[in-house]
């Protein structure tokens, strides 16, 4: 863990986009590696002068064109908490015309009261982790929700006033077959959202799932029965008019993530709170996931103990590569003369390119460098080989 200066940033050159890390879960689900801890009183009582003290960092008057508040859960928060948060994050910064200021919520944790705050305080978009509509495999999961919940969280948040809702969904679950997904899906097209994000399930090192898949109590799905769940659900979305723009993400037109766009762009962003990752002034950080850490004394430092990285510029710019052919828009070869200290021939000048073209998982069109169909299935294949 590493304590730095602080970077001079004023409110005309600092990052346009800010996330806020609250950690809070009522219970844990099966397969969360996310920085979580769970809910009381206390702990959510001293957290959030924390993340105020983090919040400072940030230039007042700073014009935000997004805001992105995750978790945990968000809405775990009480109502005085959660307004304290809302109300202080509303009175540092300025918001453009046309911002995004996005909220994570569970099914469970939406009650009318807190749906008319994050209205009131100028969130306009939700993202609902629903992941299923299937008792059996919300079980699998161990998430703590009955579809039920995610119906009544939907009403309420459009009865706020909400217009921008956006659904995770999570497939290849334990057991989860081919009929359940469909099910999943015909619901989810139902609610005619814009937006959606659907994960395969990864078990992930220290999870209660990945253990359980050790001890031989639950069988993973083989890689063959993912890829096929994958491609029902790109079809079934793509069939609802859900465009794939990014390898787990897929909306109407304009109603992508503007949040997420700037991580997969490469821009810059303030990140606050516990396990919090943000990128200011060139340098990457990443804040420790311990709470007591997180709670405790910064040493007079704007920032809790963290690690950061300053990337060099062919680091940078494999970096952006990377994260760019995440879209299906791709990226631009010819923006890599501009900012990252060279040509992409030059960045890989082995032929690493052309290979992934002669094998169709990468494609030039329109001036643009992307995943082919094939590539966004083998995309982690295709990362390594850029990196
Ligand atoms: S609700 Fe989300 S953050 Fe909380 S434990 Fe479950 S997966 Fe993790």
């Amino acid at each position: 863990m590493a304590t730095m200066s602080t970077p001079t940033l004023d409110a005309t050159t600092a990052p346009t986009s800010l996330y806020v890390h609250v950690p809070f879960c009522i219970r844990r689900c099966a397969y969360c590696d996310f920085a979580t801890a769970p809910y009381d009183d206390a702990s959510a009582k001293a957290y959030v002068p924390r993340l105020l003290a983090e919040l400072e960092r940030v230039p007042t008057g700073a014009a935000m064109r997004t805001v992105f508040f995750g978790g945990g859960t968000p809405t775990a928060l009480n109502e005085p908490e959660l307004e304290q948060l809302l109300a202080a994050v509303r009175d540092r910064i300025r918001l453009q015309p046309g911002f995004e200021w996005t909220c994570e919520a569970n099914p469970e944790s939406v009650t009318p009261a807190k749906a008319r705050l994050l209205r009131e305080h100028g969130v306009n978009r939700v993202s609902l982790g629903a992941q299923s509509f299937q008792l059996s495999v919300l079980s699998a999961l161990g998430r703590d929700h009955s579809p039920d919940h995610v119906f009544r969280a939907l009403d309420l948040l459009r009865a706020a006033g909400f217009e921008r809702l956006t659904l995770d969904l999570m497939f290849a679950a334990p057991g989860e077959t081919n009929a359940e997904l469909e099910r999943d899906l015909d619901t989810l097209t139902a609610q005619q959202l814009d937006h959606v994000s659907a994960y395969c399930l990864t078990y992930e090192p220290g999870t209660p799932l990945t253990r359980m898949r050790a001890e031989g109590r639950v069988t993973p799905q083989d890689e063959d029965a993912e890829l096929v769940q994958y491609r029902i659900v790109r079809e079934r979305l793509a069939a609802a008019g859900l465009a794939h723009y990014e390898i787990s993400n897929y909306a109407r037109e304009g109603q992508e993530s503007r949040h997420n766009l700037v991580y997969w762009r490469g821009e810059e962003y303030f990140g606050i709170g516990l396990g919090a990752g943000s990128y200011e002034s060139g340098t990457r950080r990443t804040n420790t996931r311990l709470l007591p850490e997180y709670l405790g004394e910064w040493g007079g430092a704007p920032f809790p103990p963290h690690e950061a990285e300053t990337l060099g510029a062919s680091a940078k710019a494999r970096e952006r590569v990377i994260l760019g052919l995440r879209l299906r828009a791709g990226i631009d070869p010819r923006d890599f003369t501009v900012g990252c200290g060279g040509s992409l021939e030059e960045l890989y000048r082995d032929g690493e390119i052309e290979s992934l073209i002669a094998r169709g998982v990468l494609e030039q069109a329109d001036r643009r460098l992307r995943l082919t169909a094939r590539g966004v299935e083998l995309a982690d294949e295709v990362f390594v080989e850029l990196v």
